[in-house]
């Protein structure tokens, strides 16, 4: 473990907000305690330093350690794939992405589950299947952690993407949890609009996330332009047909000019016909939108029932969608050669439980 405090059965701290302290007997200045806890800026080499407020903390019932990092496979990007190991060894992954474009900044990826129930074809944490949820002191444990390692440690050059294990609105209780504490002004305060929380299309975690104080960025897996294609590729197609995701979308409280980030992975003979495209359009209609089209990213080599499109398809796919006004971007996920791309996070954990797809 990373952080000076061992476990011993005490409550985590990583999932405190200050009112939490508060009621927990730290009356006497919780915003400023839960400041030191959260901004890794103030940490030592060993983890966070609270003088006599950690003291106090250690001493009575608050545990400090943090997700450990059991190893770092840096790709030619810049990117970096982290494996986390947890209390109960549980493995999770996590992405450090710096962008050294004019104002520099770093994206961090991060995993909400350890493995995933959604069962999605194309995706290769589907093959573990549903181990947990993450706690979201672990949540917020694996960011700290990564900032500790990697930085930055200040939120304004930081952006987080609920892209990694996971569905992360079948544990979303959990995230609003996270949420509370990362977008806490006295701690980290990640703005809102800095996080993206992305979706296989969880229309009941989308109602629950729309009344979270800290209402994120959405970017959300379509896949498929008819419920039938989206059905064999996305087992949560059939609890939440087309029609009702985009329902949901069209309820969602919408920031001024925040536009949804829509996903759609391109394979091969599978949906990347014009017609495809066509639907694809349609269905978008008049939402805010920015598509983004990733040609698949071969994960599996000979495991992998799909192929990547050949780069023809993809520009004749894209141009047929901008030929209807959408708004597309073609991208190719970063850290490929690390397998720290979209839908490459597997991490060798214990229990691997079956991908049967949550009804929750
Ligand atoms: S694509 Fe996302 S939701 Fe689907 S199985 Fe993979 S991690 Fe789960």
């Amino acid at each position: 473990m990373t952080a000076s405090v061992s476990g011993g059965g005490r409550l985590p701290a990583w999932d405190r907000t200050p009112a939490d302290l508060r009621g927990l007997g730290y009356a006497r200045d919780p915003r400023h305690l839960f400041g030191r806890l959260q901004r890794v800026a103030t940490w030592d080499a060993s983890g966070p330093v609270l003088a006599r407020p950690g003291r106090t903390l250690a001493d009575r019932s608050l545990c400090l350690d943090l997700p450990e990092i059991v190893e770092a496979r840096p790709s030619a990007d810049g990117a970096t794939r982290l494996v986390l190991a947890l209390e109960d060894g549980a493995r999770i992954e996590a992405v450090h992405m710096p962008r050294a474009v004019v104002r520099p900044r770093v994206t961090v990826c991060l995993s909400s589950q350890v493995g995933c129930a959604m069962g999605c074809t194309f995706c290769a944490t589907a093959r573990m299947g549903l181990v947990r949820n993450l706690a979201a002191h672990e949540i917020v444990g694996q960011l700290l952690a990564v900032l500790h390692r990697y930085g930055p440690t200040s939120a304004q050059k930081l952006n987080l993407v609920f892209m990694g294990m996971g569905e992360p609105l079948h544990n979303v209780e959990a995230l609003v949890r996270a949420l509370d504490v990362l977008c806490d002004p006295a701690g980290l305060a990640v703005a809102p609009s800095r996080i993206t929380v992305s979706t296989a299309g969880h229309v009941g975690g989308l109602a629950r996330l729309a009344r979270a104080r800290w209402v994120p960025e959405l970017a959300v897996s379509v896949n498929g332009a008819t419920d039938a294609v989206r059905r064999s590729l996305m087992p949560i197609g059939k609890r939440w047909p087309l029609a009702e995701l985009r329902a949901a979308l069209v309820a969602w409280p919408r920031r001024p000019h925040q536009k949804f980030t829509l996903e759609y992975v391109l394979l091969a003979g599978v949906n990347d016909d014009d017609e495809s495209a066509d639907r694809l359009a349609a269905w978008t209609g008049d939402l805010a939108h920015v598509l983004n089209v990733i040609p698949f990213n071969a994960w599996g080599g000979a495991g992998s029932p799909y192929r990547e499109p050949c780069s023809e398809r993809v520009d004749a796919f894209v141009g047929r969608l901008r030929g209807h006004g959408c708004l597309v971007k073609v991208r190719r996920s970063r850290g490929r050669d690390a397998r720290a791309a979209c839908g490459t996070l597997v991490a060798p954990t214990p229990r691997a439980a079956s991908g049967s797809v949550s009804r929750s």
